[in-house]
């Protein structure tokens, strides 16, 4: 599109089409607002990025995304429910201790039986109700809170392998209010984290008649040709309101609207517009440069979240290379277990259509908080390592095929100490009264399904804090 072609006026511009513009612009626009996409890159989705390559599909950011109701609304909305994948809801997850990999407890049943947590560990999680608790006010890290409350191993072997798969966070640095608030409020409100779990279980089961279309048990999701099948479509639902490949110049307030203008070059071309409304949906180290000028406390808050590095290493192997069943979703390794992969996800077992018929596809994740270094090694130092690891834990033999790796130099915020009460400062001053808000994976939470459940939340914000259109009156 070109930018002459474009109206002035917007009811709300968005910048930045991750999951988290594309869902805020797609509900605004389904709400009837005007609304203009803006994104630096040549292509939408952020993080998410699928890949064909060789017979093989990789997906470079994401891998799956959990079928809560709101995602499966999203789904339907877009007509995508034909291309919607799902993982087997047994399928285990497994974590890599003393040489052996043990499937991740899911029910009291299993945490009773499992071998991944020793007797004394067991018992003394059933001591987790009798001790007192914390007075101090303030964040509390979630290695502080987990040793306190649950003991040493399960902090070890369950929570910390559990945080390098979602945050590839160090549990020293992070935020148990930020990350985990629902278990703080437990503490808080009942005492203890099991006391606190069942109440709320209780009060769910009591509230069953609402309907639920949540896959049960919250089952993992992908579409049939990847993950990047949900930003195309959103981006296909907005039409022409999306202009990919444009750079921000300048963001200032209109004062006669109390509105904003954007100044934006694109192909060469410059153009200012009018919105009442504008979400920044950048990274948070993108919004604070974007924000300097019109909302400079809230730019130098966003400016202290920091993230840690990834690097996204697929192999693949034929079937008859790997020594040991693939029958899960994959492995997560505590570290002090001498492999330095963070964890593999087994791709061709989660979902079908991942590789071609006699081989097996794993994608493997390095580097993070606890070792940030890992990102900057070579290709083939980071395909040495990995698949020495596999060796180790799976028992492959032979040579990989190599896949495409990609560095996310800044791939996940960390909620470090301090988070929560940041989030709480930079969203008192956001919203109706300003005119400005963000969405995005460093403010509650960094899963797809968070981003969406976000981003929804600020659509009916906006609606709600602008005038009716004009078709409404
Ligand atoms: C390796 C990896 C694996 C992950 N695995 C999972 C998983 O399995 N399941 C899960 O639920 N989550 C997973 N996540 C987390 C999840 O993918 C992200 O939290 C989520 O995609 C972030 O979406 P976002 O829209 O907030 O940000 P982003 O995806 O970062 O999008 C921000 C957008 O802003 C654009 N932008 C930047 N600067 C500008 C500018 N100046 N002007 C305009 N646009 C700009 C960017 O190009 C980008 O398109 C993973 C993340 C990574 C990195």
């Amino acid at each position: 599109m070109n930018i002459n072609q474009l109206d002035m006026n917007f009811d709300s511009v968005i910048i930045g089409a991750g999951i988290s513009g594309l869902v805020a612009a797609h509900r605004l626009k389904r709400l009837g607002r005007e609304v203009l996409l803006i994104e630096s890159g040549d292509r939408v989705g952020g993080a998410i990025c699928s890949r064909d390559t060789e017979g093989f599909l990789i997906e470079c950011g994401p891998n799956s995304v959990r079928g809560s109701h709101e995602f499966l609304d999203l789904v339907e909305d877009l007509n995508l429910t034909d291309e919607l994948i799902t993982g087997d809801p047994r399928a285990p997850a497994y974590v890599y201790i003393d040489g052996k990999l043990h499937a991740v407890p899911m029910s009291p049943p299993a945490l009773i039986k499992t071998k991944l947590i020793s007797t004394s560990a067991k018992l003394r999680l059933l001591r987790e109700p009798f001790v007192k608790a914390r007075r101090e006010r303030g964040e509390e890290s979630i290695a502080s809170f987990a040793r306190r409350r649950l003991g040493d191993e399960i902090l070890e072997r369950l929570i910390a392998p559990f945080l390098s798969g979602v945050y590839a966070g160090d549990p020293e640095q992070l935020s148990v209010q930020a990350c985990f608030s629902k278990l703080a409020e437990f503490e808080s409100e009942a005492g203890s984290v099991v006391g606190g779990a069942l109440r709320a279980a209780m009060k769910s089961r009591r509230q069953q008649d609402k309907p639920k279309r949540s896959l049960r048990p919250y089952r993992l999701c992908s579409f049939r040709h990847g993950l990047s099948a949900l930003p195309e479509a959103l981006a296909r639902s907005l039409g022409g309101k999306l202009l990919t490949g444009a750079r921000i110049i300048g963001i200032s307030k209109n004062s006669s609207t109390s509105g904003f203008e954007i100044r934006i070059e694109h192909r060469g071309e410059n153009r200012a517009i009018n919105c009442s409304t504008l979400v920044v949906s950048t990274p948070a180290y993108v919004a604070a440069g974007l924000l300097d000028g019109v909302a400079p406390e809230i730019a130098a808050l966003v400016a202290e979240i920091r993230y840690a590095p990834i690097a996204s290493v697929p192999l693949a192997y034929r079937v008859e290379q790997v020594g040991r069943k693939l029958d899960g979703f994959g492995f997560l390794a505590p570290r002090g277990e001498g492999v330095r992969t963070l964890g593999s996800i087994w791709n061709s077992s989660l979902f079908a259509g991942r590789a071609p018929e006699g081989w097996v596809c794993l994608t493997n994740l390095i580097g993070g908080a606890t070792d940030p270094e890992a990102v900057k090694l070579g290709d083939e130092e980071l395909i040495r390592i990995v698949h020495n690891d596999l060796s180790r834990v799976l028992d492959v033999s032979g040579e990989p095929r190599r896949l495409p790796i990609t560095r996310h130099e800044r791939a996940i915020p960390q909620y470090t100490l301090g988070h929560a009460a940041r989030v709480e400062r930079i969203e008192s001053e956001l919203g109706a009264a300003s005119g400005l808000w963000l969405a995005g994976n460093y403010l509650r939470g960094v899963s797809l399904g968070d981003c969406i459940k976000q981003a929804e939340r600020v659509a009916v914000e906006i609606n709600q804090a602008i005038q009716p259109t004009s078709a409404s009156i």
